[in-house]
């Protein structure tokens, strides 16, 4: 690796659980701190992290509804709110990897959350036949940074943590890691 220095860019509730979607009737403890695993892993292997914009909470706030993916996409003005945040993330990302000389700054992955219908990397929420399904897509803000990401020309690998069981994604670190 010389002298480069590793960074995750993380979905922003990793780091502030806070901004997790939330109703009345719902226990407040899974809103309540953050991923504390992802984060012993960073500090354990001296990785750096960065903090993405949360684009449902930028947007409605909390309490806000359930809703899939496909009704955040008919939300009028969604899809234009995550696509600016996602461009803003996808220039701060090249900025940061393209000026960086020593320590070079190196994009580990990009993480975002399981089920989220706007953070999911490869498992949103659809209503499919009136029933909530998991789907093998990217959630709506995933959707618009990869192709911001492509845009600028950057190469990162998307990963998924699942707050149910938060081992997978270190799972999948350790294996991008061991393949340095
Ligand atoms: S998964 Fe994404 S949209 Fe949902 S709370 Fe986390 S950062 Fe916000």
């Amino acid at each position: 690796m010389g002298m480069e220095s590793r960074v995750l860019v993380l979905a922003h509730c990793l780091l502030n659980k806070a901004t997790r979607w939330w109703q009345e009737g719902k226990p407040l403890e899974r809103n309540i701190g953050l991923a504390a695993e992802i984060i012993e892993y960073a500090l354990r292997h001296n990785i750096g992290v960065i903090q993405m914009p949360c684009p449902e909470f930028t947007f409605c706030g909390n309490p806000r509804p359930s809703r899939t993916k496909d009704e955040y996409e008919s939300l009028p003005g969604f899809k234009e709110h995550c696509d600016r945040l996602a461009r803003s993330v996808a220039e701060q990302l090249k900025t940061l990897t393209s000026i960086s000389v020593r320590p070079r700054i190196y994009v580990l992955a990009i993480v975002g959350v399981r089920r989220s219908p706007s953070c999911a990397v490869r498992s949103a929420t659809r209503k499919v036949c009136g029933e909530v399904k998991v789907v093998e897509e990217r959630g709506v803000f995933m959707d618009a940074l990869e192709r911001h990401i492509a845009r600028e020309g950057l190469n990162v690998e998307f990963l998924e943590f699942d707050f149910d069981h938060p081992q997978e994604a270190i799972i999948g670190l350790k294996r991008i890691l061991a393949r340095e």
